[in-house]
């Protein structure tokens, strides 16, 4: 792999663990050297631009909700969100009139017009430093370069050519990217920028793909003939190992690997601490590819189904019949196991794609989760009757978001019952709280009374703990879900219901340095990402009450 050039070094920050290594694929994006700009002399030329950008914007919504549907069906329905969201904002009238604008005032072409106006969006959005923003900024140069590209007739992608099991070198990767890699087996991704928010790393994620991220003058640095091993264990690089280099990491990753087949057909059986206490792990899904790799990993069920997730396929909100629909082909392959389905999580950062949010100073701490589903009982009531439903043929769980009064939590229990007599359902799914706030979770008695279990989102209750927004990298510190504080909180509440079954489903409970600290605060369930299952089973079988 070396044939006698130069070793190098280099390091980075890890968006997604794993071993992975391969010939070096640099991807230089169409956009950075593209010349399909020239300037227009008349008003014949105007109209003729404006005409061909109404064509590419058509053209290429066309092709995202082709892309949107793949996606849904072969990956995951977080991303064909993302293809969805990109339709709404080039089909936008406030985009194509600034374009338009754009080629009368400078006389310029449509290409050159669309690449002005949406450096300029994109500008404002890179500018801010909480992840959603750098994600829109994200959304909006993949546009850019759909939409320049469709001017310019051209059709097919870079990483057409990019070869399986190669490792990917970038800037930075945009959602559109993450679709040839999902297809084509790399091995790793190496990045310039990106940071853990972003679509590229949340991805990685999702499928297990090794990345490293924040490496200072890559595509400078590596060579279209190198080799790459990249190890995202310790988030370093070598590029043209020599032959000990290569025995070793050979080594390293077969160990890793015979690590994660253990684990994996040891996950296959329930699991029990040291000292005998049987422990459930959950997964989290958002589509019914998850839930089947969730099953292959040893899921004990599903332990968070963000109902979100289906409603972002709606362009207007759907009847109980489409709901049920969703709900059955998600989560049908684990028709046999415990399933939690939370209600609708909206407000904040989180909207849907038929929905005005009404303006509030600070969405965080205003209508969201339960509070918003008081003020839409429309939406509440298809959930409820789509969920009864779906209480029929599975063993099912409901769980309320953002609960923070008894009354929250009382208003569903009525509405449940109430819509059981009507449609005459006999067999009641489980009723829960998500305990996400620091008034929940130091007066959880009086809500505990009400329900079956209580599900600790640390994501939530972490930013609220440490008045630290969860999408804002900029109080990253304070943004600490291992902190004592949270652990303080959950065994306050483990002291005060001791009979209450507990579980987590925020992302502490993947966290398996943190496992045996979890599990003696009285939780006696977990609910993780499906890859993660293998690891965190094994970290309770380690773990001594
Ligand atoms: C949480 O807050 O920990 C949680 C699981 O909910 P979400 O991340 O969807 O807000
Ligand atoms: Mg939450």
């Amino acid at each position: 792999m070396n044939n006698g050039r130069a070793i190098l070094k280099l390091s980075g920050k890890i968006l997604s663990h794993g071993l992975g290594e391969g010939k070096v694929f640099i991807y230089h994006d169409t956009l950075e050297h593209f010349d399909q700009f020239y300037n227009i002399v008349d008003n014949f030329q105007i109209e003729d631009e404006r005409n061909r950008l109404n064509q590419a914007i058509i053209k290429i919504s066309g092709d995202l909700n082709i892309l949107a549907d793949r996606v849904e069906t072969e990956i995951d329905s977080d991303f064909a969100g993302v293809f969805q969201s990109h339709v709404a904002i080039v089909q936008d009238t406030t985009l194509s009139d600034e374009i338009k604008k754009e080629i009368a005032d400078e006389l310029v072409s449509a290409g050159s017009a669309a690449r002005t106006v949406l450096r300029r969006w994109e500008h404002r959005f890179s500018s801010m430093e909480d992840d959603t923003s750098r994600q829109k900024a994200d959304d909006i140069r993949d546009l850019t370069r759909r939409l320049v590209s469709a001017l310019a007739g051209i059709h097919a992608h870079v990483l057409n050519d990019f070869p399986s099991d190669g490792v990917l070198v970038a800037r930075r990767l945009l959602p559109s990217d993450t679709i040839f890699l999902a297809s084509r087996s790399a091995s790793a991704v190496l990045l310039e920028e990106g940071g853990m928010g972003s679509h590229a790393a949340l991805f990685a994620r999702e499928i297990g793909l090794p990345c490293i991220s924040g490496i200072k003058n890559l595509l400078s640095i590596v060579r279209p003939d190198n080799y790459a091993q990249v190890d995202a264990e310790t988030g370093t690089i070598i590029i043209n190992p020599d032959a000990k280099q290569q025995r070793r990491f050979l080594k390293k990753s077969r160990q890793q690997k015979l690590i994660r087949v253990k684990a994996q057909s040891r996950a296959l059986k329930p699991v029990r601490t040291k000292d005998g206490t049987h422990i459930t792990v959950f997964a989290n899904v958002g589509c019914a590819n998850d839930t089947m790799r969730a099953i292959e990993n040893g899921a004990d069920g599903i332990g968070l189904y963000r109902i979100e997730k289906a409603y972002m396929g709606f362009q207007e909100p759907p009847n109980t019949v489409k709901l049920l629909d969703v709900l059955n082909k998600t989560l049908g392959p684990a028709r046999n196991l415990p399933v939690y389905v939370r209600l609708l999580d909206i407000g904040a950062d989180k909207t849907l794609p038929f929905l005005e949010l009404k303006k509030e100073p600070n969405p965080s701490l205003g209508l969201r989760g339960i509070r918003f589903l008081k003020e839409y009982p429309n939406l509440l009531q298809t959930q409820i009757d789509a969920l009864l439903q779906l209480s029929i043929h599975f063993n099912l769980h409901i769980l309320v978001p953002m609960v923070t009064l008894p009354g929250d939590i009382l208003l569903v229990k009525k509405l449940l019952n109430d819509s059981a007599i009507r449609i005459n359902v006999t067999r009641m799914p489980k009723l829960g709280a998500m305990i996400e706030t620091p008034a929940a979770a130091l007066a959880v008695s009086e809500i505990a009374k009400h329900v079956d279990f209580l599900s600790f989102g640390t994501n939530d209750l972490t930013q609220y703990t440490f008045a630290a927004d969860r999408e804002n990298g900029a109080v990253d510190l304070y943004f600490n879900d291992t902190h004592d504080a949270i652990f303080r909180l959950m065994s306050i509440v483990h002291e005060d219901v001791p009979e209450s079954p507990l579980s987590i489903c925020g992302e502490l409970a993947g966290n398996s340095e943190y496992t045996s600290r979890v599990l003696n605060c009285g939780i006696t369930s977990l609910s993780v990402a499906p890859l993660s299952i293998p690891t965190i089973k094994s970290a309770v079988r380690k773990t001594t009450l």
